[in-house]
């Protein structure tokens, strides 16, 4: 009978096991043109570069490493959640390496490019109402969790879950200070589980004895910032809370600052992204770098700002090309 393990082929120099090991380390690139003429260096750290194509890919195997460690999640027991992508693709991503089957439960918002990269990936696909209130059983919260009683599952709660800010912090935040030799001085997120901003943030208010200042992107019609709730229109960030969840994954003693950007500034910055800097990114990256464009215009020639790129223009080709 053939072995099922079989013994490891020799390690080659520059060569990764699988793409579990090409996950973080992503670039950082300078916007030469959209950065101030004597004002700050606006950087950006690119993590559509993640194999998954998104920062999701960083808390995906976090939080999957970590419940097989733990023994909640059981050697090919399902892997249940609702997300608006990009954390379900990395799950999918991971999953399809780990023997787990995914399941992930969307509201009917997602870009169709997600849905395809879901599929392609081999994820259970179902749609719930994310219209439907905390307490519906109809809602995409409410359904994940269904499904994971039903089929034994494990859900990653991945707006709660600390691992989610652990990778971020053990990862992101490291990156960015070794890749700029420690001279950020601001750090600019988008805010959705608030994985990012609290995990990135916390490492860098930590290890520069909180010299690093921390500013939050907050979408038009999130209440992140305290404003009104309305329609969000850039995808994988915002809340609609109190008639949503809100993340205990979001430390609000992290960022100094949380901006409220409109929908025109996003979209206008990701514009130039692509015009002035050939960067074709997502519309949260645009939502982050508008914010970092706007902290940039009050700041000096020795300030270095390092706004975070979630994931790139490739997940959002349909609308985009409208
Ligand atoms: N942008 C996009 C496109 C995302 O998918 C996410 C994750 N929901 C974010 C930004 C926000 O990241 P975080 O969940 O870490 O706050």
């Amino acid at each position: 009978m053939a072995s099922t393990s079989a013994p490891a082929p020799p390690a080659l120099p520059g060569v990764a096991d699988s793409v579990l090991d090409l996950i973080g380390e992503t670039p950082i690139v300078r916007l030469r043109r959209l950065s101030p003429a004597g004002g700050p260096q606006v950087l950006v750290k690119l993590e559509g570069r993640n194999p998954g194509g998104s920062a999701k890919d960083r808390p995906a195997l976090s939080l999957v490493q970590d419940a097989e460690a733990s023994g909640a999640l059981a050697p090919d027991a399902p892997i249940v959640e609702s997300t608006s992508g990009n954390t379900g693709i990395g799950l999918a991503l991971v999953g399809r390496l780990t023997g787990h089957p995914v399941v992930i439960v969307h509201g009917g918002a997602m870009s169709p490019e997600k849905l395809t990269l879901l599929r392609l990936y081999g994820a259970e696909l179902v749609e719930a109402d994310w219209l439907a209130g905390p307490d519906d059983p109809g809602n995409p919260r409410a359904v994940a969790d269904r499904i994971a009683a039903e089929r034994g599952g494990w859900r990653s709660h991945q707006y709660d879950n600390p691992a989610n800010p652990g990778a971020h912090y053990r990862f992101t935040g490291p990156e960015i200070w070794r890749q700029t030799g420690g001279a950020i001085t601001h750090l600019v997120a988008g805010i959705g589980t608030g994985g990012t901003i609290s995990g990135t943030g916390r490492y860098l208010r930590e290890v520069s004895h909180d010299r690093v200042r921390v500013v939050g992107a907050n979408p038009a019609g999130s209440t992140y910032a305290g404003g009104p709730s309305g329609t969000i229109r850039v995808e994988g960030v915002g809340t609609t809370w109190p008639s949503s969840h809100w993340p205990r994954n979001l430390d609000t003693a992290v960022p100094h600052e949380i901006r409220t950007i409109p929908d025109e500034a996003a979209f206008a910055a990701l514009r130039r992204l692509a015009e002035e800097e050939a960067l074709l990114l997502g519309p949260s990256s645009g939502l982050a770098v508008a914010a970092a464009l706007e902290l940039a215009a009050g700041l000096g020639p020795h300030d270095v700002i390092v706004a975070v790129s979630p994931d790139s223009a490739t997940n959002y080709l349909t609308e985009l090309s409208r």
